[in-house]
């Protein structure tokens, strides 16, 4: 078969299937099909399975995760809350949406997460806490960041909307900050259709976030803040549960297809792993010569049938949408790195003549340049 007649590789591929068909199907028939018995059955086993055993609050998207996440740990006008440039734009925005600033630090260029020598270059006054993303499935350094955080009296959040089952030092991430978020879009690790978590550090926030959530109700029409309609329901629910007695499963082949590919790929910069962590590659991110990402992104593509992504092709701090939090900042290892990224297919659903066949597109094509 010549190249040009394989199937297509996609980048990402939800696994949705009989089970979970069957599970919408049951929450259907059940009359109750907004927030109710699914989602609290979901709350628990997932803040069991996933956020360390931690208080977990269920809601619309992983974007509604953080802003309620932020306005619950009391994040608003005036507070300044240090964040990465070099990820998706719902990390700035959700902080923007609070009436708070997002301040840029940048990212350390191996596992492409928030440095802290620059969040500590970044802290002013107004600063009130940091917030990492475990960008691509890899931890960020939270010793690193918590030593900053505790020296300046900041408090430390979560963006795990990437990294399931990740782990640093054994502990699995989204326990570490005062709330983490991970999110269940369907091309994340796992997913619920739409839908977002909030993984506590205390009743407390939990508590506001579940009042944030049901227009500042726990009591129908006892509304005791100004809320927001950002429910999980049921049939989404009752997908994610299934979802989440298969996400371990789906993690391992995930690490098995990144050490095949870790192990076959060649002219180019795989992704490293950090002594402390566990990567569980929501992305297999490599690096390559920025002058060649595009050419390489294409012939990829048109000549292997093998897709790939680029995330992110432009920094946060240059967004039109955020430039004005961002006036005369440079952060160069963002910049670079935003030139330098392919993320190549380590879903679960690849077999081995898959991986073959990116390995080779990525082989030859690297070549072809050299
Ligand atoms: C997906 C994602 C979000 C937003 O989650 P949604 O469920 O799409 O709202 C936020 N931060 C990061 C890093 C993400 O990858």
């Amino acid at each position: 078969m010549s190249a040009e007649s394989l199937p297509f590789i996609p980048p990402a591929k939800p696994i949705v299937g009989d089970d979970e068909r069957a599970a919408v199907d049951r929450v259907m028939r059940s009359g109750m099909i907004a927030q109710g018995p699914e989602v609290a059955a979901f709350e628990q086993e997932f803040g069991a399975a996933v956020a360390g055993g931690r208080t977990t609050v269920a809601v619309n998207s992983g974007t509604s995760a953080l802003h309620l996440g932020l306005l619950a740990a009391g994040i608003g006008p005036g507070d300044e809350v240090i964040v990465p440039s070099f990820t998706f734009a719902a990390t700035a925005n959700s902080v923007a949406l609070t009436g708070a600033t997002p301040v840029f630090a940048d990212v350390e260029p191996d596992y492409f997460c928030l440095d802290a020598d620059s969040v500590r270059a970044a802290v002013t006054d107004r600063t009130a806490a940091i917030m990492p993303v475990h960008l691509y499935g890899h931890p960020a350094d939270v010793d690193a960041l918590r030593a900053v955080a505790d020296e300046h009296g900041l408090r430390l959040f979560e963006d795990a909307a990437q990294a399931h089952l990740a782990t640093w030092k054994g502990a699995q991430v989204g326990s570490f900050g005062d709330f983490a978020m991970f999110s269940l879009y369907p091309t994340k690790n796992m997913t619920s259709g739409e839908g977002g978590m909030v993984s506590c550090a205390t009743e407390e926030i939990a508590r506001m976030v579940r009042l944030l959530r049901n227009q500042g109700m726990e009591r129908q029409y006892a509304n005791e803040v100004v809320g927001f309609n950002a429910r999980m329901t049921d049939i989404h629910a009752a997908i994610g549960r299934v979802q989440l007695t298969k996400v371990e499963g789906w993690t391992k082949v995930r690490q098995e297809n990144a050490a095949y590919l870790d192990a076959h790929l060649e002219g180019v910069v795989v992704p490293p792993v950090a002594d402390d962590a566990t990567h569980v590659y929501h992305q297999y991110t490599i690096k390559v010569d920025g002058d060649e990402r595009d050419r390489i992104v294409t012939a990829m593509r048109e000549e292997h049938q093998v897709g790939s992504g680029v995330y992110y092709p432009i920094p946060n701090h240059q967004l039109a949408s955020l430039t004005r939090y961002a006036e005369g900042l440079e952060l160069p290892v963002t910049q670079q790195v935003a030139r330098e990224v392919i993320s190549l297919p380590v879903h679960p659903s690849l077999d081995e003549a898959a991986l073959e066949r990116i390995v080779t597109a990525v082989n030859t094509t690297v070549r072809a340049g050299a």
